[in-house]
C-alpha cells in the first residue's frame, strides 16, 4: 500500500485573502490539490480551532465559520459547501485510540483555517472534509502523536492537511517588508524546514532554538505541522518543500508534502 498512499500536507495559511487571491502561495495550493488523487476525504488540522480538547467536527452539512473581522464583504460572502461526513469523524476517534478525540455533531465548522486553502485544493467543494482541533491544553509531542496514530488513514486514500503557519507573529507584521522575513523568521523557518525534510522525528527540538519565542508567540498556527511531522516520521516518507516564502517580515508561507 505504501507506494499508493495518499500524502500528507502542512500549509502555510496566512491572510485570509489568499481565500479569494491568485498569487504564488495558492498557485502551489491549486496545484498540489490537482496533483494528487481525489481523496476519499480529508482530515484538516486547523490553528483557528484552538480549544480545550481534541474534537473532530461530525456533522453532515458543516457551515462555512468567518472567524475574522475587518476583513472586505466578499471574505464574508465565501462559502465552501463541502459535505462533511460523521462516517469519517467516527473513523478518526476510532484510528487514534487509545486516545480520545470528541465528535463535534453541531458545534464548529469549517473555519478560515480550512477553507481559504480548500477553495484552492478542491475548488469544486465536493470531497468530504471534517476538521481536527488543535488542543490547547496538550503541546507539540501529543500532537506529533496524533500524526502517528492518524497516518493509516492515508492508506484509504484520506488527506491529512495541517493549517497553519511555521512564523506566526502578527505583532511584529511590517507591511513595509512585504515580501522578507525578518533575520529570525528566516533563521527559525530554515531550520524548521531543515529537520522536517532531513529527520521530520526531531522537530519537536525547534521549540529550544533561540528564535522559538519570536517565531512562535503562541503556539496555535504552530502545532499543525506537528500531526505531519509525525505522519512523516511514522511512515518514514520523504517531505519535501511545496512552496517556501515570506509576508510583512514576521509570518512565513511554508508548505510541505509528505510522500
Ligand atoms: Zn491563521
Amino acid at each position: 500500500m505504501a507506494t499508493s498512499a495518499m500524502p500528507a500536507a502542512f500549509l502555510g495559511h496566512g491572510d485570509p485573502r489568499n481565500a479569494l487571491s491568485d498569487n504564488r502561495y495558492t498557485r502551489a495550493w491549486r496545484e498540489f490539490g490537482a496533483s494528487i488523487p481525489t481523496p476519499r476525504a480529508v482530515v484538516v488540522v486547523s490553528a483557528h480551532w484552538y480549544v480545550g480538547s481534541t474534537l473532530v467536527t461530525a456533522m453532515p452539512a458543516p457551515r462555512t465559520i468567518h472567524d475574522f473581522y475587518g476583513f472586505p464583504q466578499e471574505l464574508f460572502d465565501v462559502e465552501y459547501p463541502a459535505p462533511g461526513s460523521p462516517d469519517i469523524a467516527k473513523e478518526v476517534a476510532e484510528v487514534v485510540k487509545p486516545r480520545w478525540v470528541g465528535l463535534d455533531r453541531d458545534g464548529w465548522g469549517l473555519d478560515h483555517g480550512a477553507w481559504s486553502l480548500l477553495v484552492h485544493l478542491f475548488p469544486r467543494a465536493d470531497v468530504p472534509v471534517v476538521q481536527l482541533s488543535v488542543n490547547a491544553l496538550e503541546g507539540y509531542d501529543e500532537h506529533f502523536d496524533l500524526g502517528v496514530r492518524l497516518a493509516p488513514l492515508r492508506d484509504s486514500g484520506v488527506l491529512v492537511l495541517g493549517s497553519g503557519n511555521v512564523v506566526h507573529n502578527l505583532g511584529l507584521l511590517d507591511w513595509g517588508n512585504e515580501e522578507a522575513g525578518f533575520d529570525w523568521a528566516v533563521r527559525f523557518n530554515e531550520q524548521c524546514s531543515k529537520v522536517l525534510l532531513e529527520d521530520p522525528e526531531r522537530v519537536r527540538d525547534v521549540v529550544h532554538h533561540s528564535d522559538y519565542r519570536l517565531a512562535v508567540p503562541t503556539p496555535e498556527h504552530f502545532l499543525p505541522l506537528a500531526p505531519i511531522a509525525g505522519i512523516a516520521a511514522a511512515t518514514r516518507s520523504p517531505a519535501s518543500t511545496l512552496v517556501d516564502g515570506y509576508v510583512g517580515g514576521s509570518l512565513s508561507m511554508t508548505g510541505f508534502r509528505v510522500g
